[in-house]
């Protein structure tokens, strides 16, 4: 655990798109699914060892109390190591859950 960081502080949460790179404002509790600019998936799964590769965040801290995540979609497998590439037949505009 990080022993700088302070117990009370702001969170917020972007997501980057893999494919525009465009970022949305994380609504509600869980990460989209699917770009709203796009349609793109957000996630990934690795062809190789059939896992769900969870998306990765940067984290930095723009004030002491505040802190800013970037997720963006896994470039790598964590399994595996192989390289995933998004999936170009999963673009459906307006397609939720
Ligand atoms: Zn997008
Ligand atoms: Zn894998």
């Amino acid at each position: 655990m990080d022993k700088n960081r302070p117990v009370k502080f702001r969170l917020r949460v972007d997501i980057q798109c893999g494919l525009c790179g465009s970022l949305t404002h994380q609504q509600g509790e869980s990460l989209p699914r699917f770009c709203p600019c796009c349609g793109g998936a957000m996630e990934r799964f690795c062809l190789r060892c059939q896992k769900r590769a969870e998306m990765y965040f940067e984290e930095w801290w723009p004030e002491d109390d505040e802190c800013l995540r970037t997720y963006s979609p896994a470039k790598r497998c964590s399994g595996c190591n192989a390289i995933l590439e998004p999936d170009g037949n999963n673009q459906e505009p307006g397609y939720q859950n």
